[in-house]
């Protein structure tokens, strides 16, 4: 569910119009909803009542300020896979005992400012990573907590580029490497270990792969008991689907039972990392039509935002709902709606059934909360767009438009120039 909606065929955010807040802050702009983004993440959190548990939200998924002290203010911790998703959610308020370290690539000046941090857990994916925890650890006198991330092998059955937990993929270790690692954690005088995690992958619509994944997990934990390790916390990483299109996937508090009747009494405090199921349908982007034209059996839609502001499209072929910001008895017709880009790959929609529009009219690409603003970038030296939050009837530029000057800041040209 949403606050989006129509009322006298013009779009509201709660309860301002979609239209106003354009006249006053420009096109394009990413729009977020207080009481969607508050509501889903209670109904996540509310998923998992009864046991101990942490929602550590993942910060890539939308790391705007005022998004991440929102989450801090109801409880929540924060999946962080970089120094710089670290520095944002310490600005925002995230609590640093409420957030866990993901990633592959962890670099040493990362790891010890994450050490410095105290923050919950390191998800370590390597030997080598280990091992250069446990010498960061040992140089700052301190002992760093850690989780081995394990890889599954299970299949998500969504887009290979958002599948994490194969054999295939990059991330984790393999189950028979896993209590190898384990053994060499241990053993090891600057980490603490305390927990173990999985990420399945992203936009996964069935909870198979979750209870699949813990039926493994269960396995390793009893195999690890018996060399006497024993652990804190069970994280199970994000990775619950939306709907953008036609998708079902299974409400929060059907994934929460499914995991908890899988795991059964568990002496453990979980970890739940999810990002796009709580952003996803809280945010749309607002963009507005600059021109239209005749081509073969369609028309051309072209829009002021483009695949620098939104990636998901050409990244992925992902299916992003477009809707008139205002509702006009006019017809529809098949589209493409397209960026201003120099790249065929610039698109939104692609042969698309639209309400017909025209020059000036504005568009909502809908869903795009998660993975919108965050994977944006300043390709044809396009500032980057601004990001608004609605409360209620009142709405607050959460981040400022870039402006030319915020394209070449930093930039130097050498003086034999
Ligand atoms: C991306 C990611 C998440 C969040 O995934 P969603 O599909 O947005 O829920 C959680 N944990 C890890 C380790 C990730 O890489």
């Amino acid at each position: 569910m949403h606050y989006f909606d129509y009322r006298n065929n013009r779009m509201y955010c709660e309860d301002v119009s979609v239209s106003d807040i354009a006249q006053q802050v420009g096109t394009p702009f990413y729009l977020y909803s207080h009481a969607t983004l508050r509501h889903h993440f209670l109904t996540f959190q509310n998923a998992f009542e009864g046991v101990s548990h942490l929602v550590c939200f993942s910060a890539k998924s939308n790391s705007n300020l005022a998004v991440l002290r929102l989450f801090a203010t109801l409880g929540g911790g924060l999946d962080i896979v970089s120094g710089g998703e670290l520095f944002r959610g310490l600005k925002a308020g995230i609590p640093p005992d409420r957030i866990v370290y993901s990633g592959v690539g962890k670099r040493e000046d990362e790891i010890a400012y994450a050490l410095e941090s105290n923050i919950l857990m390191f998800n370590v994916e390597s030997f080598q990573e280990l091992e250069l925890i446990n010498r960061s650890a040992a140089r700052m006198k301190k002992k760093a907590p850690i989780a081995l991330r394990i890889n599954p092998d299970i299949d998500p059955g969504t887009h290979p580029y958002i599948s994490t937990g194969l054999r295939a993929n990059k991330f984790g270790l393999t189950m028979e490497a896993a209590v190898e690692a384990y053994k060499a954690a241990n053993d090891l005088s600057h980490v603490e270990v305390i927990g173990i995690s999985c990420h399945v992958g992203s936009q996964v619509t069935e909870v198979a792969p979750f209870v699949d994944a813990i039926a493994h997990i269960k396995d390793l934990i009893a195999t690890l008991d018996t060399f006497g390790v024993s652990l804190t916390y069970l994280d199970l990483g994000g990775g619950l689907g939306i709907t953008y299109d036609e998708e079902f996937p299974p409400h929060p508090s059907e994934y929460g039972r499914a995991i908890l009747e899988t795991l059964g009494h568990v002496p453990f405090t979980l970890i739940l990392e999810p990002g796009r199921v709580i952003v996803g349908n809280a945010g749309i982007l607002v963009t507005r039509v600059l021109y239209t034209k005749a081509g073969d059996g369609k028309d051309f839609v072209i829009v002021d935002s483009a695949m620098n502001d939104l990636a998901r499209p050409s990244l992925y072929g992902a299916y992003h709902a477009i809707e008139p910001v205002v509702r006009r008895e006019n017809g529809t017709t098949k589209a493409d709606v397209v960026g201003p880009i120099c790249e065929s790959g610039d698109f939104f929609a692609k042969d698309r059934q639209i309400p017909r529009v025209q020059a000036g009219d504005l568009l909502a690409v809908m869903s795009a909360g998660a993975y919108g603003f965050t994977m944006s970038s300043n390709y044809n030296s396009r500032p980057r767009v601004a990001e608004v939050m609605v409360k209620e009837d009142r709405f607050y530029v959460v981040r400022a438009r870039e402006s030319y000057e915020d394209l070449i800041a930093g930039e130097s040209i050498p003086p034999f120039l």
